[in-house]
């Protein structure tokens, strides 16, 4: 309600003053006295509603057009009407510059009380028109301003409920104020549910912390608040927003209130955490050459960075699926995880998950795991209970493909973070596994190289000959065995046809049975026969022959059988010849005549002395191979010892040959085994009988030579060929072992020679004697020249 209207007495005579109140009481108005301009100003500084001021013009100080002048130059005082009060003239001139200062009336003294009043009354009357009319104008414009503001607020709250973000406005103090409308349908929250702490309800637990921290900090100090943290949606999901909010602030800087906005960062979020992951994914790949390490090790950083579950699963050889790795951040539910893996080990034939992307090779991608989803993948009822506890919701499977093989598979699960795969999160599995491919790649590269080098290494060292040769029958590799074995060098022959640079390759080691048994044939290397044993594999790219040199074992097979041959048909001669002579003697039929009988009986001797030389000799040979030969050496008389076996051989002489013996005198005595020197001596001269079928002079020529005492035996028979007069030395070696010209032997009696000979440190050896026939030397240091004292036994 408005107030009564006030008027403003302005007299310095105090009697004026009261007659004018009592003149205007009956008006009702308030009636407010000045008794001066000055206190009259002074009241005015404090309240400008007076609906009228009466000023008395003569006053001493200032006087009333004064007071009128600086009333008016006021602005909030300058539209009250004034009305003069005087007693002095009804001049024109003053009347005029009362007006001019802004009277609006006079009233002469002494007042007419009615006048006065009624003067007055209409002022007054006109003010209140004003004042209503003012009041009204007041009421108007608060209402347009109330209705622009309700205008402005609505479209404000209409681009705010229009905008992406999430938009929201609180209080000074933080307590929310408003929430557009993406808040509602992001967080799926009613008006209802609306309280404080609606925001922090949404806000992931792992990043409410912070959002707190900086909330209180922003609050305090009335910066700007920006944090990353995550919203739940009403599906259940989280997704990264970004939060900001900005304080509105009075004209006195103080904070009106605060605009705040949350924008979904997810995407780029989840691409700058694929990045990452993937970077370290690779370091942890990069770790080992061994993938498998390394791809439990990258399930464990996936976890729970991009899955909630991470497993991988490997194609074994033999077509069976394994599980290499399973991880969630709870370990607890590994072990459950594990043991439904283990109940219900994963199938080939599965239509779902690592089995189908093992077999197919294509990634799969379920953004949405549909609710019979778990009972299709279940093996049996039990098996889809636990599945459902898993609680599986999205999942992305990817295949691990390296050379062409798919060697197992990724799998990313997303559960309780309720995180929905996407297309970009396939593309990022998928890299990962072709990172995981490429380490697979270079660690069986690295594998392979250093198998190869281990090979390598494998075929310098052996002993066996290994030959590699390619498809198109090319030397691909000789190693070291064989380079020493054939002497042929590798540089000369890799890389070239095998028929041309290995000798009897064409005809001998291509026939070897490839894949069988081991196979021995002789290679004829620069006039040398080697007898090699080879065995073949095919490869890829090839065969290997492997071969080994058996030239020597070859010879000694060839000697043993030679050696059988001879011996028993050495043994055989002697043998039908006692048999024979036996068996005459025992005929009763037959008379004889002693003289008959006395031959035959000599037959049985004289060949029962052979067989018993036979025996010895091959008793002889053997302890001297291996090494029990005794020597008994004595200071012998060489002389006398060759005169004697001379003698001795003259006895049985055939009639064609000639034996005679030179020697010559003064001779030192040898130091020597006499029994086994004796045998040297009669082999030689017996050899010199033996090879002179047709007859002819042999003879012993014993000399000394320096500090040597030297045998000669010469025969005019066969001879033997130069090539041949080392090898007659060799064991059961004979240069007509078939007996084409009917003479017989062991082959072992130039072997014995030899090594007695060798046993006393002296030599022998065969030449030509002359044009025709055989010369054998002997020599033997003198005893007095001996260097070493004569030795129980030298082997
Ligand atoms: P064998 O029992 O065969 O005589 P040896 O070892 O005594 O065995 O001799 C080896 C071979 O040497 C003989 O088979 C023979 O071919 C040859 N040989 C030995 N002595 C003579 C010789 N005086 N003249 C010719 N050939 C000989």
């Amino acid at each position: 309600m408005a107030s009564a209207p006030s008027l403003l007495l302005v007299d310095d005579r105090p009697q004026n003053l009261l007659a004018l109140e009592a003149i205007l009481e009956p008006l009702g108005y308030e009636l407010v006295t000045a008794g001066s301009a000055a206190e009259a100003l002074r009241i005015l500084l404090n309240r400008d509603d007076f609906a009228v001021i009466l000023l008395d013009v003569q006053m001493p100080g200032m006087d009333g057009f004064e007071a009128a002048e600086v009333i008016k130059q006021r602005e909030r005082t300058s539209t009250i009407p004034i009305i003069f009060l005087t007693a002095l003239s009804k001049e024109d001139q003053h009347v005029f510059r009362g007006y001019e200062v802004g009277a609006v009336d006079y009233v002469f003294k002494p007042f007419n009380p009615e006048i006065l009043r009624a003067k007055v009354a209409v002022f007054v009357e006109l003010w209140e028109k004003n004042r209503q009319i003012r009041e009204q104008a007041d009421l108007l414009a608060a209402q347009e301003l109330a209705d622009l503001r309700r205008a402005s607020a609505e479209r404000y709250r209409q681009l705010a409920d229009a905008m992406p973000q999430i938009v929201w406005t609180a209080d000074a103090d933080g307590r929310a104020t408003y929430y557009n409308r993406r808040w509602f349908e992001y967080t799926g929250m009613t008006e209802a549910e609306l309280d404080d702490h609606a925001w922090a309800r949404i806000t992931h637990p792992d990043d409410l912390p912070l959002a707190i921290a900086r909330r209180e900090e922003t609050l305090a100090s009335g910066g700007i608040f920006e944090v990353e943290y995550r919203f739940k949606c009403h599906d259940g999901t989280w997704r990264w927003h970004l939060g900001r909010a900005v304080p509105i602030r009075y004209e006195d800087g103080s904070i009106d209130f605060w605009i705040g906005t949350a924008t979904d960062i997810d995407d780029r979020k989840r691409t700058e955490e694929a990045q990452r992951f993937l970077l370290d994914a690779g370091a942890e790949l990069s770790r080992s050459l061994d993938w498998r390490a390394g791809l439990k090790a990258v399930a464990r950083v996936a976890v729970p960075r991009v899955a909630d579950w991470c497993a991988v699963h490997l194609a074994e050889e033999d077509g069976t699926i394994s599980s290499l790795a399973i991880e969630h951040a709870d370990p607890s539910k590994v072990i459950f995880a594990r043991e439904v893996q283990e109940r219900y080990p994963p199938r080939r034939d599965n239509s779902r998950g690592a089995a189908e992307v093992i077999r197919s090779g294509t990634s799969q991608l379920v953004s949405d795991v549909p609710d019979d989803a778990f009972g299709a993948a279940a093996q049996d009822e039990t098996h889809e209970q636990l599945l459902r506890e898993l609680g599986i919701r999205s999942f992305i499977c990817v295949p691990v493909q390296a050379r062409g093989r798919i060697l197992g598979a990724i799998t990313l699960v997303s559960a309780e973070s309720g995180r929905r795969y996407t297309e970009a999160d396939l593309r990022t599995t998928e890299e990962l596994a072709l990172r995981v491919a490429a380490v697979a790649e270079n660690a069986q590269l690295y594998e392979e190289v250093e198998r190869r080098a281990q090979a390598a290494r494998a075929l310098e060292t052996i002993a066996d000959g290994v030959v590699l040769i390619d498809n198109e029958e090319r030397v691909l590799l000789w190693n070291n065995a064989a380079q020493a074995i054939t002497g042929i060098d590798a540089a000369a022959i890799i890389g070239r046809p095998a028929a041309e640079v290995l000798p009897g390759y064409a005809d001998n080691v291509a026939a070897v049975d490839v894949d069988g048994r081991p196979q021995t044939v002789p290679v004829e290397i620069e006039g040398k026969e080697l007898w090699l044993s080879f065995s073949a594999v095919r490869f890829e790219e090839g065969t290997v022959y492997a071969f080994r040199d058996l030239t020597e074992e070859r010879g000694l097979e060839q000697m043993r059988s030679d050696f059988v041959a001879t011996v028993s048909h050495e043994l055989r001669t002697p043998l039908a010849a006692i048999y024979g002579a036996a068996i005459t003697l025992r005929r009763a039929d037959l008379d004889l005549g002693d003289e008959m009988r006395a031959r035959l009986l000599e037959v049985v001797a004289e060949e029962s002395d052979r067989l018993a030389q036979i025996v010895n000799d091959v008793l002889l040979a053997s302890h001297l191979d291996s090494g029990q030969l005794q020597l008994n050496i004595q200071t012998i008389d060489a002389a006398r010892l060759t005169e004697n076996v001379v003698e001795t051989a003259q006895i049985h002489l055939p009639e064609s040959v000639s034996l005679s013996v030179q020697i010559e005198k003064q001779l030192p005595p040898v130091a020597a085994d006499e029994q086994q020197l004796r045998q040297v001596l009669v082999n030689l001269v017996e050899n010199a009988v033996k090879y002179s079928p047709e007859g002819g002079p042999v003879t012993v020529r014993l000399a000394r030579d320096d500090r040597c005492v030297r045998w000669e035996v010469t025969d005019e028979g066969l001879g033997i060929p130069a090539s041949e007069r080392r090898r007659v030395f060799e064991k059961f070696f004979r240069l007509d072992p078939n007996m084409t010209r009917g003479i017989g032997g062991t082959g072992l009696g130039l072997y014995i020679c030899r090594e007695l000979v060798r046993r006393l440190d002296g030599r022998i050896w065969a030449e030509a004697n002359g044009a025709k026939g055989s010369k054998f030397v002997v020599e033997l240091p003198a005893a007095a020249t001996r260097a070493k004292q004569p030795e129980p036994t030298a082997a």
